[in-house]
């Protein structure tokens, strides 16, 4: 299936030609199956993704332990392309944020979040997004449209040797992957999964499943087909302990609500005793920050096998909610701790740069007209 997607989506060249397929985004099973149709044996999969992913190769003269005559036919019929680098800033704090270009006017962003024991990257998935949480930059652009197996990999690609340079190394820089960037990694299914298949292999990135993070406003079906998929690391986004308010800042809510939810929860981590979920609140001042969602989020926590992380709101031009003041954080984690709840705040980073998780903007041809009707709401209320 994603073989397909990617081989008839990914084109490189002009309609007079033929269309070249995009080896960056194609799986093990994808590769094999190319190579099959072009008459090469299933190895050349292997040989050809290690240059692509662990070497860094774009050219297909490089791969020296090719014949000749393949490197010509490959040049030919196939291209490797990564998106383009806008723009590249770097945090007093070492965060580092990558502005990147895609075909369709539109921009897409990619974070790097170093700390002691491990360097974690923050993924797109798609241009925009359609859930529309209410507190979420991305969801106000409103979507366009899901990214290539090509351009989500690429992501790890490109930060992977731009690291290398940066740190001066040839060691893993990038531990980590957390699907956290802008758009809903369930609604752009087979290409996440595709793009998840290649950071595990050990002739790319070689990453374990537990390294691998993948964060869902709480797509239910789509939940269970991970767990069939590709089991990766899940977190929630849960933010709110009651449906009357998850209906309003997580609008999912209103098609899956949260018993659903923490049924598919459950389902995904039932026969391993040690996975647990993590689920995320982001804390906003005198929205779902009182004592009585604490302890409504301390019940429904004793039904799941699962942790909290805390996220302080991250502000943006044009929304109204304010940030939970720490002594409201401390208050709301205090609670579900002396409840026997695993809780944990996270730290804000890269604030200096607009890297912190809510604020991935980029820049979407909205085909939605929501972004259209967020603009007008905004200047209704400046005037
Ligand atoms: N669509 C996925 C992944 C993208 S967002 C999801 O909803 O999980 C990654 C995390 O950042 C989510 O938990 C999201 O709710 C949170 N987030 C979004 N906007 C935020 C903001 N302004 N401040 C803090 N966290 C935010």
């Amino acid at each position: 299936m994603s073989e397909l997607n990617n081989i008839s989506v990914e084109v490189g060249q002009a309609a007079s030609a033929a269309p070249k397929v995009n080896l960056m985004g194609l799986d093990r099973d994808a590769m094999e199956s190319y190579f099959a149709s072009i008459g090469e044996k299933s190895f050349r999969a292997s040989q050809v993704m290690k240059w692509i992913h662990q070497v860094g190769v774009s050219d297909f003269a490089e791969m020296t332990n090719l014949s000749k005559v393949l490197r010509t036919n490959l040049a030919e019929q196939a291209i490797i392309s990564a998106p383009e680098i806008i723009s590249d800033n770097l945090s007093e704090d070492g965060t580092r944020k990558w502005l990147l270009k895609v075909p369709g006017k539109s921009a897409i962003e990619m974070v790097f979040i170093p700390e002691d024991t491990r360097g974690t990257l923050c993924v797109s998935s798609q241009v925009g997004c359609t859930l529309n949480c209410s507190f979420c930059a991305t969801g106000k652009q409103g979507y366009n449209r899901d990214l290539t197996t090509a351009e989500i990999i690429g992501q790890v690609w490109l930060a992977k040797h731009m690291l290398a340079e940066q740190y001066q190394t040839d060691k893993r820089i990038v531990s980590n992957v957390v699907m956290m960037g802008m758009g809903e990694p369930l609604m752009n299914f087979d290409n996440v999964v595709a793009a998840m298949n290649i950071m595990q292999d050990d002739f790319c990135f070689g990453l374990s499943k537990r390294r691998i993070t993948l964060s869902t406003a709480g797509v239910v079906p789509k939940i269970d087909e991970l767990k069939e998929a590709c089991p990766v690391s899940l977190a929630v986004s849960l933010h709110a302990p009651n449906d009357e308010l998850r209906n309003v800042l997580v609008p999912i809510n209103r098609k899956y609500n949260i018993k659903a939810l923490l049924e598919a929860c459950n389902r995904y981590v039932a026969d391993s005793q040690r996975a647990r979920i993590t689920f995320e609140y982001v804390m906003l001042e005198g929205i779902n920050d009182e004592l009585e969602h604490a302890h409504q989020l301390a019940a429904l926590m004793k039904t799941v096998p699962g942790k909290v992380n805390l996220i302080p709101f991250n502000p943006f031009e044009g929304i109204e909610y304010k940030r939970s003041s720490n002594s409201r954080i401390n208050r709301f984690r205090d609670i579900l701790h002396n409840n026997g709840i695993i809780v944990t705040v996270r730290k804000t980073r890269g604030d200096d740069i607009e890297a912190a998780c809510g604020q991935l903007a980029g820049d979407v041809m909205d085909k939605t007209r929501r972004a259209e009707k967020f603009r007008q709401s905004l200047s209704e209320k400046i005037q």
